[in-house]
């Protein structure tokens, strides 16, 4: 088990520091190598994304990922901010599976904006396509309007666009991600709408032909931001392109109130994957050993489940987090105002000994 880990910028090295401390106390063999990414690579390499990360990057099973960004990057050029690190990371390894999971630990339930009978026991998956969609599709960009009221202003334009295989690789992985929990699958689109959402929706019917015991329900993205709110219990996962994903998976996110528990993965074909807290690289509270270190702890152990099919030690990490919540230990992003109980570190050590 080959692991790449880039902790970036901000708070990165301290919760990913957590985080390979709790798969170190798992007592398997771990190979893990780390090297530089985002504002750090650029300080000490002048790229955020340098070559030799880039090929350590691909030369790895799984890459644990922390964050990057920083407002002193913000006046580079373009193509040398830390961000581009992350797009290049995806772009260059086919990451184009996002897994974006919101849950609701039962020790949090204050945490929401919703009334607990809405949201206790909240356990969705949200699966977005990360590769396509109207962010990368051409045509696109700034012309003259040719006709009508407004011929001779300028308009902007975007291309939405996905093809078959595309879709079809997305929607076996969102099947597949439903066999391991309660085998329904929602699909959302627009397809009242729009071409792309047509193709989208028929091929995700054919998809569901090889899981023949998994659910598939289809939903109009206007509706199902509505559900999320009203019903988002109802779900379980939720399949959908690039620009529906985005918006969904934040707007799912926030169900839970507490952006410091929730990790991510993005995952190709060859179940390689990057594996992330959902959360930034939050500079204001970086090295303070402040920072909830939970969303990369849970991070890895989406790794342990989605990269090496190892769920037993998945399970452990993930009861190991409940235990901790269960016995009080709060940073402060889950805490109330002015109660928080433990800073990074000592979060980190209350993991390793719940394991
Ligand atoms: P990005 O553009 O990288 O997503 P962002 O501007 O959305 O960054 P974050 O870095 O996610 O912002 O931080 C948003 C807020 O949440 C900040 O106030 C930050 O301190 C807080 N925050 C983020 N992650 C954590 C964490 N792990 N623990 C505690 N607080 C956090
Ligand atoms: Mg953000």
């Amino acid at each position: 088990m080959k692991i790449a880990v880039l902790a970036g910028d901000g708070i990165g090295p301290e919760i990913v520091a957590e985080a390979v401390k709790v798969l170190n106390a798992l007592g398997e063999r771990f190979e893990l190598s780390e090297a530089k990414v985002g504002g750090a690579a650029y300080d000490a390499h002048g790229h955020p994304l340098p070559p030799e990360t880039l090929s350590l990057a691909r030369e790895s099973d799984a890459i644990l990922f922390g964050a990057v960004g920083d407002w002193k990057y913000d006046a580079l050029e373009r193509r040398l901010r830390p961000e581009q690190a992350i797009l290049g990371l995806r772009r260059e390894l086919g990451l184009f599976a996002n897994f974006r999971p919101a849950i609701l630990y039962p020790q949090l339930a204050d945490a929401s904006t919703l009334k607990p009978e809405v949201v206790s026991g909240l356990d969705i998956l949200i699966v977005r396509e990360l590769n396509g969609d109207v962010y990368f599709g051409q045509p696109r960009g700034l012309r003259e309007v040719e006709d009508g009221p407004f011929k001779g202003a300028r308009e902007g334009f975007d291309t939405m666009r996905y093809s078959e295989p595309e879709v079809r690789r997305i929607g076996r992985v969102a099947f597949e991600a439903a066999r391991q929990r309660q085998r329904r699958v929602t699909s959302v689109d627009k397809s009242n709408v729009l071409e792309t959402s047509q193709l989208w929706r028929e091929v995700m019917i054919e998809v569901s032909k090889d899981y023949p015991d998994v659910e598939l329900s289809h939903m109009y993205v206007d509706n199902a931001a509505m559900q999320l709110v009203r019903a988002p219990k109802s779900f379980d996962v939720v399949v959908t392109g690039n620009l529906f994903g985005d918006i969904l998976s934040d707007q799912a996110s926030m169900l839970t109130g507490s952006i410091g528990m929730l990790p991510s993965a993005s995952l190709n074909d060859r179940k390689q994957g990057l594996y992330e807290p959902s959360h930034g690289s939050a500079p204001d509270i970086a090295g303070k050993g402040l920072a909830n270190p939970l969303a990369t702890i849970l991070s890895a152990a989406m790794m342990l489940r989605y990269s090496f099919g190892r769920n037993d030690l998945a399970g452990r990490i993930e009861a190991a987090v409940e235990r901790v919540l269960a016995d009080g230990l709060r940073t402060a992003d889950i805490a109330e105002a002015g109660k928080a109980s433990v800073g990074t570190r000592e979060m980190g050590d209350a993991v390793v000994a719940a394991l």
